[in-house]
């Protein structure tokens, strides 16, 4: 049964980062995300629907367009193959459960902010809005469905500590910790929570310390210096995705005994 949902979760991520990819490149540049049809950013052509086709289209194009021969961004496939694989996992990790379909909308969230902030250096409340507005009723409705109404009262705990954490955080170095970083933090406070709060301090120590470790080797590599900015949004989400997919195993392997 597991196996039937992650098929469907997987071939669902892939139209999902299909999606994905339209956000990512439209939200930043204030586009409408509805319309119009998806077209080539080199030279303006539409796509014609067997051009659409995730990852399948790009590998048979050799990641160029058809019309104009522009190379199109290896990020296309990546985030479908990306997408379907976190969708994947998800299915993996819950099975059928009420609470499955927000966890896809919190992960395919997660993978927007990544490449948003990765591109631009925000996390647009564009996405983070949205995000809360559909994620927080499927929390209340598997909370109702399976009577969860503890694990509801932990996520709204988890959301407030990890923003007021956040918060705590930008107000002592405004620069080092954005603004965006102390919203997307209420979110994963939340989903996090949901599971219970060590995985809410988890997910934050993971994605400290990944940020930690990717910053020291590049300013070793001196790609970065000291003053320049690493966007956090992509580190804080790898380690809440982590903390909601390892995090129960690695939570009882640190066990103090
Ligand atoms: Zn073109």
């Amino acid at each position: 049964m597991t196996a039937a949902v992650a098929i469907v979760c997987g071939l669902l991520g892939l139209a999902v980062g299909s999606f994905l990819n339209v956000v990512i490149y439209r939200v930043p540049r204030k586009e409408s995300v509805v319309r119009p049809r998806s077209r080539c950013p080199g030279c303006g052509t539409r796509l014609a629907d067997r051009d659409n086709i995730p990852v399948v289209s790009w590998v048979l194009l050799r990641g160029r367009c058809r019309t104009c021969g522009e190379t199109i961004s290896g990020r296309y496939p990546l985030v479908e193959l990306g997408t379907s694989a976190l969708f994947v996992a998800a299915a993996l990790r819950f099975g059928l459960d009420w609470v499955l379909p927000a966890y896809l909308v919190f992960f395919a969230s997660l993978v927007v902010i990544t490449f948003i902030d990765l591109e631009h250096y925000i996390i647009p409340n564009r996405v983070l809005y949205p995000t809360l507005f559909v994620s927080v009723p499927l929390l209340v409705l598997a909370a109702a469905a399976q009577s969860e109404w503890g694990n509801l009262e932990r996520a709204v705990i988890g959301a407030v500590v990890a923003w007021a954490f956040f918060l705590i955080l930008h107000l002592i170095s405004p620069r080092g910790m954005g603004f965006g970083d102390v919203r997307l933090s209420f979110l994963l406070g939340l989903f996090l929570g949901w599971l219970d709060l060590r995985h809410v301090f988890l997910g934050v120590f993971l994605g400290f310390l990944l940020g930690s470790i990717v910053g020291l080797v590049l300013m070793a590599l001196r790609r970065r210096n000291r003053k320049q900015h690493i966007p956090f949004g992509p580190f804080l989400a790898a380690g809440a995705v982590i903390a909601v997919l390892a995090g129960s195993s690695l939570l009882s392997w640190y066990k103090p005994s």
